[in-house]
């Protein structure tokens, strides 16, 4: 009771606004917080109450020790909220953070949590657990930073959630830029990786350790019982990039891209598991540089090709420079247990650059079983360095691997942990015996923070009929909500005087039959904003009372940077008359703005004087671009002056997938010819990493331009006619043509 007393009476005594009791203290705003840093003693909690801490950058530096660590706790988990222009660093000793979630808004300097004030004064024996990070980004989608920094030594980070980074920067990096931050022995466990949209560029990883400048140091950081869900940033989900570190017990949920040992030795890479579920471009493990070992881990599901295949173990460069390519040495490839994937990938990237093939390597006790694929494996250079032994394959794929497979007939089926395996004695074989996830979803992040389910996407909202008239659009929308349905009148009519801003995922659509007619007085029909897009189905665009200024377009993006990727879609079609002054473009895109997929079927466009597609804002050659993936399929296009579809990816870069095209059964008739079209072309694809044109004829058309560059681009072009529109213009000879037939009028 004299104890108790005693600090009532200090309490009262010492602090004015905020309390304490028993070293316990409220603190209400940053002053206060600032306060009790500066007098925390060891055994100290601060705790943060509960609310919206706007622009607050708190800086927690004190020294706790190891029986009496000083923390820094949320009033309720999940209660304080940081949001403006804020941020977190920890400096000092035994210090523990709980329970913060950081959302609406964005850090002000290149980090959100950093364990350090400077490079001098750095955090060693700390630990944030049960915080969040959401969709807490820069709205300028280039402007980078990383959500967590980790400095010093024996660091952990455990139980957080980070979801949704989409501005460019690892969403989570080691740091190992000093001294006090080489041998770490940090410990990353049990968070979650929320979904990471693709970034269309290097710099959307989701967790680094270490850079190539201090590859040759150690870190050894422990990666366990983490949950990676759909990380879709760039092609390395993981980069590895730093010596002795422990990947081991993750899940990798339809992640877009693999773990890869970038830079860094004797990595171990154990016992995680990778569920493709047949998603595009899903991959698993990397491996590259000497003394790798992975073993025990099971993959499936996984359809990524090259880089990003299941397993791929690369070509190095002999004497490498630092911050390319090591050979592959003495490494271990064992155990593993490979379902249903499409790409194993050995000798993967060579070139004239990349000859040292792996040597001194061992595989052996693998299993692949698929039936998604005949032929498994890609072979890029010589194996001899590689020991095949006591592997197994289904008996009807084409191995190219003389000895060490033992052939078995397929077959698999969902375990009891609704996982797809082989039978019981192959398991066995290869001692794998437990096929079962090493951490659950809700094992993971801040327990009281919802993970993220699947977004509501076109048409899975309700219904709003809209009257013909004008502006009935812009007045439906106003109540309509994330997938929701504008369904219009057969054959009504609709004016715009306002361009139509789109915030959320929304449809417009005519019921079948006659189309609705859409026409604006205004420069631009719609405007998909950041959060945006659109789906247009059984309409008909007519520029006839457009104003007669150069500059029109029916859609455009914003203007300014969108880190949101967005959808279009076109069915059923017609865009007509968009003629009345030059450069009346269909679709006008901003710099820094990216389409996720853009796709346009059963539509006609006729008289138009400007382009239709052209993705073409990035043109610094570092490999970004504007869409990942644009599909043209029985479509016609006439009397377009510009470029009917032009992409750019313009660099050498190796870090993205895209873009993808197809352009099938489509026809032109006099497109491309306009004398403002200055690249001369129908299509321009430059840089486009696959691409397939199909059944498809220009008929007094512009040529079709390709520029194949960066990677091994895949270029198909089979039955076009080409009448009156000149031969394809290409920088290479590897594209695959087949039945294209030339004629001239
Ligand atoms: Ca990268």
């Amino acid at each position: 009771m004299k104890a108790n007393k005693f600090s009532l009476v200090l309490a009262i005594t010492c602090l004015s606004a905020s309390s304490q009791v028993l070293g316990n203290t409220i603190v209400r705003n940053i002053e206060e917080l600032n306060k009790a840093v500066a007098i925390a003693q060891p055994g100290d909690k601060i705790t943060m109450a509960s609310g919206i801490w706007k622009n607050v950058e708190i800086l927690f530096e004190a020294h706790g020790t190891k029986e009496k660590p000083i923390e820094l706790i949320a009033e309720k988990p999940g209660e304080v909220i940081i949001s403006g222009l804020s941020n977190l660093s920890l400096a000092g000793e035994y210090l523990i953070v709980t329970g913060l979630v950081f959302k609406n808004g964005h850090t002000p300097t290149g980090e959100v949590i950093s364990f350090r004030k400077d490079k001098k004064t750095i955090a060693n024996y700390c630990s944030v657990t049960q915080c969040v990070i959401d969709n807490f980004n820069n709205p300028e989608r280039f402007e980078v930073d990383l959500w967590v920094a980790l400095y010093g030594k024996h660091n952990k980070f455990e139980f957080n959630s980070l979801i949704d980074k989409r501005n460019v920067g690892v969403t989570m990096a080691i740091r190992l830029d000093t001294e006090g931050s080489r041998e770490n022995y940090h410990r990353i466990a049990n968070n979650y990786f929320g979904p990471r949209e693709n970034l269309g560029s290097n710099g959307g990883e989701t967790l680094r350790l270490g850079t190539s400048h201090y590859s040759l140091s150690n870190s050894n950081t422990v990666v366990e019982y983490n949950y990676f869900d759909r990380c879709n940033g760039e092609h390395e989900i993981i980069s590895n990039k730093s010596g002795n570190n422990i990947f081991r017990n993750n899940v990798f949920y339809e992640c877009v891209g693999t773990l890869t040992m970038r830079h860094g030795k004797y990595t171990l890479v154990e016992n995680n598991y990778f569920l493709g579920n047949g998603v595009l471009n899903t991959g698993g493990i990397r491996v590259i540089n000497e003394y790798q070992t992975v073993r025990h881990n099971y993959l499936s599901g996984l359809t990524g090709f090259r880089f990003r295949g299941a397993l791929v173990v690369m070509n190095g460069i002999y004497n490498s420079p630092i911050n390319r390519y090591n050979q592959v040495v003495d490494s271990k490839i064992d155990n593993n247990l490979v379902v249903n994937c499409d790409y194993i990938q050995l000798c993967a990237g060579s070139d004239a650059e990349r000859t040292a093939p792996p040597v001194g390597t061992s595989f052996s006790n693998n299993v692949f079983m698929s039936n998604t694929t005949k032929d498994p494996f890609t072979i890029y250079d010589d194996i001899s360095g590689i020991s095949f032994k006591n592997n197994f394959i289904n008996s009807d794929a084409i191995l190219p691997i003389k000895s060490g497979f033992e052939k078995v007939a397929y077959a698999t089926h969902k375990n009891a942990n609704g996982l797809e395996v082989p039978s019981d004695k192959l398991l066995k074989k290869i001692g794998f015996e437990n096929v079962e996830l090493p951490v659950k979803l809700d094992q993971t992040g801040a327990s009281y923070y919802p993970k993220v389910g699947k977004t509501k996407t076109f048409g899975e909202g309700k219904s709003i009929q809209v009257v013909p008239g004008t502006n009935t659009i812009l007045t439906a929308l106003e109540s309509a909500e994330a997938g929701d349905i504008l369904v219009l009148k057969n054959g009504g009519q609709y004016v715009l005087t306002k361009d139509v801003p789109l915030y959320k995922p929304i449809t417009i659509k005519a019921l079948a039959g006659e189309k609705a007619i859409i026409q604006s007085s205004k420069a631009g029909f719609f405007k998909i904003e950041n959060g945006g897009s659109l789906e247009l189905t059984n309409i008909k665009f007519d520029g006839a009372e457009s104003p007669d200024m150069s500059g029109n377009r029916v859609i455009s993006t914003s203007k300014y940077s969108m880190n949101k990727n967005y959808k279009l879609f076109i069915r059923d079609c017609d865009v007509v008359n968009m003629n009345i002054n030059y450069s009346f473009d269909f679709f006008k895109i901003a710099q820094h703005t990216m389409a996720d997929s853009i796709l346009v079927e059963n539509s006609t466009f006729k008289n138009i004087t400007g382009n239709i597609f052209s993705f073409d804002k990035e043109p610094e050659d570092l490999g970004i671009y504007n869409v990942e993936s644009m599909t043209i399929t029985n479509c016609r296009f006439e009397n377009v002056q510009g470029v009917v579809a032009n992409i750019y990816r313009g660099g050498t870069d190796e870090s993205t997938f895209g873009p993808w095209v197809a352009i099938k059964n489509t026809q032109l008739l006099n497109c491309g010819k306009g004398s403002r079209n200055k690249l001369a072309s129908s299509f321009l694809f430059h840089g486009v990493q696959n691409l397939q044109i199909e059944g498809t004829t220009l008929e007094h058309s512009a040529p079709i331009t390709l520029f194949l560059t960066n990677g091994d681009p895949i270029s198909v072009l089979k039955n076009i006619q080409l009448k009156d529109s000149g031969k394809i213009i290409s920088n290479s000879k590897a594209y695959t043509q087949e039945n294209i037939i030339i004629s001239d009028n």
